[in-house]
Parts: C-alpha cells; structure tokens; sequence
C-alpha cells in the first residue's frame, strides 16, 4: 500500500499520533497550482469513534509558486492547520450523507477502511496558495508593452507613454 494511505481498519486504540515526513516528490499536485519544493511533514491525531475517524493537525512544507504579476517562480513556507472528519463512504448512501452543521470543522470521506493521507496534504497545500500569489506585495510585475521584469529591468516605455486622461488635463491647462 502506498505511504500516503493511512489504514484505519488496523486501528485498535481510539486515538493515535503520526509523525512522518514524505519526499517532495511523493506527493502529487496540480503543477499549475503549486509545486512542492521541500519535504512534507505531517503531524496529526487520529481519533476514532466508531466508524468515524477525526484528523487534527498540520502539514508544514515549502512551495513553490508563479507570481500572478511578473510570472517568476517564487517559494513560500507553507504551515497549515486543519481539523476534518472522515465518514465511511458507502455507494448508496449518498441520501443519507449526514450535513455537518460546525462550520469550523471539514468533512471528507474515506473508501475500504482507508483514509488518504495524500490527499489531505495536497488539499492544505492548495488552501494555503493565494488567489494572486505574489513574489513580493510590492512586485512591479512585467512591462505592458515590452514585457520587460520591471522588478530587475527598466525599460523605455513608461517615460514615453503619457496617460490619454493626463495629457488632456495638460492640454486644458495650456489652454487656459
Ligand atoms: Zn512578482
Ligand atoms: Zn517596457
């Protein structure tokens, strides 16, 4: 079985701790949303009640991300905490899914007495992605015209590009 699944139905005591730490490239994630740059370290209690399993803990890594605005790569630390409740997922139960009322605590499902660990750390790992990653909250981004990085380049066009609503305001002012 592979290392990301965690296998609930050997699970004797009602509460256990895991502590594991997974190769960057264990872990699979949409490249268009982050890549994973470091190794993964888990650390969660797993809390068994009857058929139900809680999982509270977090994922620590680095990732590596596209800045929206200059579109250079970029790392950023990643420390996500999550707290979710793992229901059996049984095919013809669907109508009878229980609706979770505590907003604070996420539901998931877990098939054949095993919970996918893989899963929850990608899911924390896209959780913690900005909606506009940015390299830095001042990055310049990329010139319009000439694309040029304005965070390590100058170019020429700012200086000979006059806003249409500025150059108006002038021309008024000389008209008057
Ligand atoms: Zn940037
Ligand atoms: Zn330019």
């Amino acid at each position: 079985m592979s290392e990301l699944l965690l296998d609930v139905g050997q699970m004797r005591d009602p509460e256990a701790r895991i502590e594991r730490s997974f190769a960057a490239g264990v872990l699979p994630t949409d490249q268009s949303i982050c890549r994973i740059a470091a190794p993964v370290a888990l650390s969660v209690s797993v809390r068994k009640d009857r058929m139900q399993f809680r999982l509270v803990g977090r994922v620590r890594t680095t990732v590596e991300l596209t800045c929206s605005r200059c579109l250079e790569a970029y790392e950023m630390p990643v420390e996500e905490a999550f707290d979710v409740l793992y229901l059996p997922h049984s095919a013809g139960a669907a109508g009878e899914e229980r609706m979770v009322e505590d907003d604070d605590l996420s539901t998931a499902f877990y098939e054949d007495n095993v919970i996918d660990l893989g899963q929850l750390m990608q899911e924390q790992c896209y959780l913690a992605v900005p909606m506009k990653p940015l390299c830095r909250e001042d990055c310049r981004g990329l010139c319009p015209e000439c694309g040029a990085n304005l965070n390590t380049e100058t170019c020429e066009c700012r200086q000979t590009w006059v806003d249409p609503r500025l150059a108006a305001l002038e021309q008024l002012r000389k008209d008057e």
